[in-house]
């Protein structure tokens, strides 16, 4: 029996009954850690218990202008007391706006808003398969997709059809055809991969779920110029590596590349909505004609103007250049524990992917231990930890939580 009343909350639920309630009656498709947030702050985050914990995740860069960002709250609260859904049905006077910035500050020309980031993966899919019939002349039915194998692009299951990830494939087919896996960094891999019939090669420029994995130098740029030789085109999921979180507008410009779709999501919502779009050039773009795609809930009044504030904060560059100041900090400190419990360490800006020697610890090992010490972190593929604190973090309170680390990581080693 539960021994609260849930609906009259009749007492503030502690972090166990949250745990007994989640446990009862909600799908066990993730694995969080124990921890209940209650409130959060910049790039604090408090329990239910009333605990402060460093947030070194941001809800997996999300939250890359932190938690509450006081422009973008402001932003949302007005547009709450105006109007928030219209549907695509009738025009509303947010999207034109959010359209031609977000398109401008990735110096592009239009923008297909979405929700999700799974859904403008999806998107860009359409578009480009839509381009190579259209455009190209391929023939029916037969356009494939280059991809990179340890790819995280969502969970459709078109999506997870081009996934080499057996626990986000297991059970889950038949799958969507269409799609080619190349080794992420081998470029003659990829012109290889690549036939008549391909319209498009997906990457993430930095591979996020796989561990923060970086590619080869000049890697993007080759791309980019196999892709323009052979007529194919470019899309870049930047939805985790986009929007600062590399010091960047976009981890692309750091490569010098422009491909010829970006796909953006997560933080582009400020942490606040969904929000995500794909942006192009109009010759691609353009290849959707009314009826042909859409959403709901895409572009609507509040997830405009919440995107709009992100644009607007992003074209000022200072969250670009924080992230760029402070992640050099973090790398500089990161790459001192290397020896010390620590592999390897790999990232750009404020974004690190950290290989825990697995004779010390599993990944998880070192998170829980990080959340008794009041730091929030994730980890992925067993034994690697992801830091990606929100950009308004201090570099006090960075420092604060790198020390964190180095503590867990010294306990571990004198056990
Ligand atoms: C998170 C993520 C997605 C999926 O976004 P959702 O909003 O969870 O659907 C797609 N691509 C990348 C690179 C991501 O990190």
């Amino acid at each position: 029996m539960l021994h609260f009343r849930v609906e009259g909350m009749s007492r503030r639920l502690s972090t166990p009954d949250v745990l007994e309630l989640e446990q009862r009656s909600l799908t066990r498709n993730y694995n969080p850690l124990p921890v209940v947030a209650a409130k959060a702050k910049g790039a604090w985050v408090w329990d239910v218990e009333g605990k402060k914990y460093l947030d070194c995740l941001a809800a997996y860069s999300a939250v890359n202008f932190g938690h509450s960002n006081p422009t973008l709250i402001r932003a949302a609260k007005r547009q709450l007391g105006r109007v928030t859904l219209t549907s695509r049905a009738f025009h509303h006077d947010k999207l034109g706006l959010f359209a031609k910035e977000l398109a401008d500050l990735l110096s592009m020309d239009m923008v297909l808003p979405m929700n999700s980031g799974a859904e403008a993966v999806e998107s860009a899919i359409k578009v480009a398969r839509a381009w190579g019939y259209r455009v190209k002349g391929v023939q029916a039915n037969k356009a494939t997709i280059v991809v990179a194998k340890d790819n995280f692009h969502g969970r459709t299951i078109s999506i997870v059809s081009f996934s080499s990830d057996e626990s986000s494939r297991k059970d889950f087919g038949p799958f969507t055809p269409g799609f080619t896996q190349v080794d992420y960094g081998d470029i003659e891999a990829l012109e290889k991969a690549i036939t008549d019939n391909t319209v498009a090669v997906l990457l993430e420029p930095i591979q996020g779920e796989a561990g923060i994995i970086t590619p080869p130098k000049g890697y993007l740029k080759a791309v980019r110029a196999l892709t323009k030789k052979k007529n194919v085109l470019m899309i870049a999921d930047e939805i985790q590596s986009g929007l600062g979180r590399t010091g960047a507008t976009v981890q692309c410009q750091n490569e010098k590349v422009v491909p010829d779709m970006f796909i953006l999501g997560k933080a582009l919502g400020g942490g606040i909505v969904p929000v995500s779009a794909v942006v192009g050039k109009a010759d691609v773009m353009g290849v959707l004609k009314p009826g042909q795609h859409g959403s709901t809930f895409g572009g609507n009044p509040l997830a405009a103007a919440v995107g709009l504030a992100v644009v607007r904060m992003l074209a000022k560059g200072d969250m670009q250049k924080r992230s760029e100041r402070l992640g050099k900090h973090l790398h500089k400190r990161l790459k001192k524990l290397v020896g010390k419990g620590v592999l390897a360490v790999r990232g750009v800006g404020l974004w690190a992917g950290i290989d825990i020697d697995p004779k010390l610890a599993t990944g998880r090992e070192v998170c829980e231990a990080l959340m008794a010490k009041g730091v929030l972190a994730k980890d992925t593929h067993g034994s690697t930890i992801r830091l990606a604190p929100p950009i308004v973090v201090s570099k006090k309170d960075l420092d604060w939580g790198i020390d964190q680390l180095e503590n867990v990581l010294r306990e571990l080693s004198a056990k």
